[in-house]
């Protein structure tokens, strides 16, 4: 056959076959639709990207593909609205974040370095959730200041504006903050009003890490809020969260200064993640100016014995305001000195060593290991009815605070593997804190409208087909602080931007994820 006869062959053929109707039908499934109204049966059909039909009973026999959510609720994807994506690039699949119905996932890397410029990054990962990134203000402060303990000059101020500026013209959603963490500790509210007026003439909004989530956490929600009124930004408080023995129960007044901010006509919103112990950096532990200019400035201040004793009385007093009421309550993660003792506490730590388990022997012991390179810890510090009280709150979009993560590798946090399953099983099946309809208007509509993005969040005619099927009687988180490394149970199949990621519980190779970009209008 000549190349002509194969093409006529090809085009009769073509002809032959009926058009399909439909790329996609998810049939037989309960639909929450995202809005917070009541669950109806429906089917989805989907062609490219969008969704263009939604009802019962619609036609499988032209579909491509068809997806059986018999028994099931079928909602629009999940928006993890926070989580940590440095290592996208060696993870583009996001399993523990696919596995979980999660398909958008914003990405403020507060405490970590920003990829940058932004459009050189997006063009080289091709990754199976959509992301949306942010200008980072630790990473900019690192970059222009190193880490120095003091405010901006003029000049320097300018450059962090700059990068602000040229962020926000590649996409970033707006500016993030991690306050609590070197160098974003050394920072004045007037440097953050500054960086965030650039992101709020773009339309973006303030995202941040509170500069203090245990005995200051009041002072820092001030400062927040102070933020979004001088620089007329919308503001957005990540893992909401109030830690520290000393300073249980008051979530109660946490909100009620939020609502009262929010009254007055100010842009507020938050996150939070259903697990009572958060994790982070061993420098949480320590006052802010014993670890200013990095490791070995730290090692000469311990080495002087009144600096050393100046240290401790003030570890001492930090302790109960950072973690629960003793070593026990500090869980290692991570050890830049032992891989070792990746999941054993302190207290185990110092029994090991025939120390006695009080805070005065825990501080030296943290004293020692930040010498060395200090850790990543798992802090259980939360009270479970403040973690009740947030989810309750009609503000409340829900979150991982995760990472991604290698099956088996290291020892996560449970949230980077269970936090939506987690919601929608001990919070809304097993506990009744929130109905279902409601979870899902949190995990999705929710945070799409507070970024203003129009075309995903709900399941509706014309929308991007980001879309979750799950049981919702089943569904539950499987990974504890022990046993950390469980995928979630309950989710069947994932779809973004009309594509399976996860079909019939098993993961697919596509990559069909877009980076978001801002939606708000100024
Ligand atoms: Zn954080």
């Amino acid at each position: 056959m000549t190349r002509w006869h194969r093409a006529l062959v090809a085009a009769t053929l073509a002809a032959c076959r009926a058009e399909p109707a439909y790329d996609l039908v998810v049939t037989g499934g309960t639909v929450v639709d995202g809005t917070g109204g009541a669950r109806r049966a429906a089917d989805v059909a989907v062609r490219g990207d969008r969704i263009v039909a939604l009802g019962p009973g619609l036609s499988t026999r032209n579909a491509r593909r068809v997806l059986d959510a018999t028994g099931m609720v079928v909602a629009p994807g999940f928006w993890d609205n926070h989580a940590h994506l440095v290592t996208l690039g060696e993870h583009p699949q996001a399993e523990n974040f696919i596995r979980q119905g999660i398909t958008t996932i914003l990405a403020p890397q507060h405490s970590q370095d920003q990829p940058f410029p932004l459009d050189a990054y997006r063009d080289s990962v091709r990754m199976a959730p959509n992301v949306g990134l942010f200008a980072g203000h630790t990473w900019m402060r690192k970059r222009v200041m190193g880490l120095a303990n003091r405010a901006p000059s003029a000049a320097e101020l300018a450059w962090m504006q700059a990068l602000v500026d040229s962020s926000m013209r590649q996409g970033a959603l707006g500016l993030a903050t991690g306050l609590e963490y070197v160098p974003a500790v050394y920072a004045t509210l007037d440097e953050i009003v500054a960086l965030s007026e650039v992101a709020a003439r773009y339309g973006g909004i303030y995202v941040t890490h509170m500069r203090d989530e245990g005995a200051g956490v009041m002072a820092s929600l001030r400062e927040t809020l102070d933020v979004g009124r001088r620089a007329g930004i919308p503001v957005q408080v990540n893992h909401l969260k109030v830690t520290g023995a000393a300073q249980w129960g008051w979530s109660e007044r946490m909100l009620a200064l939020l609502d009262s901010a929010r009254t007055s006509g100010l842009e507020v919103a938050f996150d939070v993640y259903p697990y009572t112990a958060y994790s982070t950096y061993s420098d949480l532990m320590f006052p802010a100016w014993a670890l200013a200019d990095g490791a070995d400035a730290f090692r000469r201040r311990v080495a002087d014995p009144a600096t050393r004793a100046r240290l401790r009385r003030e570890m001492l007093a930090l302790f109960p305001r950072q973690t629960g009421p003793g070593p026990e309550t500090i869980q290692f993660r991570e050890v830049a000195s032992d891989s070792s003792l990746a999941g054993r506490t302190l207290a185990d730590y110092l029994e090991a060593r025939g120390r006695p388990t009080t805070v005065e022997a825990a501080v030296d012991a943290l004293i020692e290991l930040q010498r060395a390179g200090g850790f990543i810890g798992i802090f259980h510090g939360m009270d479970e009815r403040d973690v009740v009280r947030f989810l309750r709150h009609p503000g409340a979009m829900i979150e991982t605070d995760g990472d991604l993560v290698t099956p088996g590798r290291g020892h996560p946090h449970p949230r980077s593997y269970g936090s939506f399953p987690r919601v929608l099983g001990r919070y809304v099946r097993d506990s009744g804190v929130i109905s279902l309809e409601t979870a899902v208007q949190r995990m999705t509509a929710q945070p799409a409208q507070w970024l203003g993005i129009r075309d995903r969040g709900t399941l509706a005619v014309g929308q991007r087909a980001d879309v979750v099927v799950f049981d919702a009687t089943t569904i539950r988180d499987r990974s504890t602080y022990i046993d950390p490394h469980h995928f979630p149970e309950g989710v069947r199949h994932v779809v973004i931007n009309g594509v399976p990621v996860l079909e019939s519980g098993a993961l697919t190779p596509a990559r069909p994820g877009v980076f978001l970009t801002r939606g708000r209008a100024r």
